[in-house]
């Protein structure tokens, strides 16, 4: 289900000029009601449910219903963004609450710099990238003519 806006939740981020959703939404699809100053999912069948707005948004207003296979049907999920990881609040039918953490990148914007001791390896050797060179290698191709 598409994202959607709590309204006495949402403060608008306090009136900058552009929110927290609007900045990160992939798909362009939350904008601002400047008279009520409350965000809203101008197209919800474009939505992608990817959660962006959700984990971004600072005063926890947008829902997404999560996907049967994690949360089923009647169950919430609320991400909550710390500094050092994601934490998963998921609520069932039954009253039973349970919480996931998760680690987050902690590294200043566009400098990540992943698997970098993978880098520059050997693309032509046959072993895989975190193989050993005495352990099993995978068969080389040839090149048919
Ligand atoms: S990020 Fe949250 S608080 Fe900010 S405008 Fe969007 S829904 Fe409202
Ligand atoms: S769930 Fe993703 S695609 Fe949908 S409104 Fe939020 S950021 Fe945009």
């Amino acid at each position: 289900m598409p994202s959607f806006v709590i309204q006495e939740k949402c403060d608008g981020c306090k009136g900058g000029e552009k929110t927290a959703c609007m900045y990160i939404c992939p798909n362009d699809l939350m904008v601002l009601d400047p008279n009520a100053m409350k965000a809203y999912n101008q197209e919800p069948d474009q939505c992608w449910e990817c959660f962006s707005c959700v984990k971004i948004c600072p005063t926890q207003a947008i829902e997404v219903r999560g996907y049967a296979d994690f949360v089923p049907l009647g169950s919430s999920i609320m991400p909550m963004m710390g500094t050092e990881d994601v934490m998963w609040t998921c609520k069932f039918r039954n009253g039973l609450v349970k919480r996931f953490k998760f680690p987050i990148r902690t590294t200043p914007e566009g400098a990540a710099n992943a698997y970098a001791d993978l880098k520059g390896q050997d693309l032509a050797s046959g072993l895989l990238s975190t193989q050993e060179a005495d352990g099993f290698a995978l068969p080389v191709p040839t090149e048919l003519a």
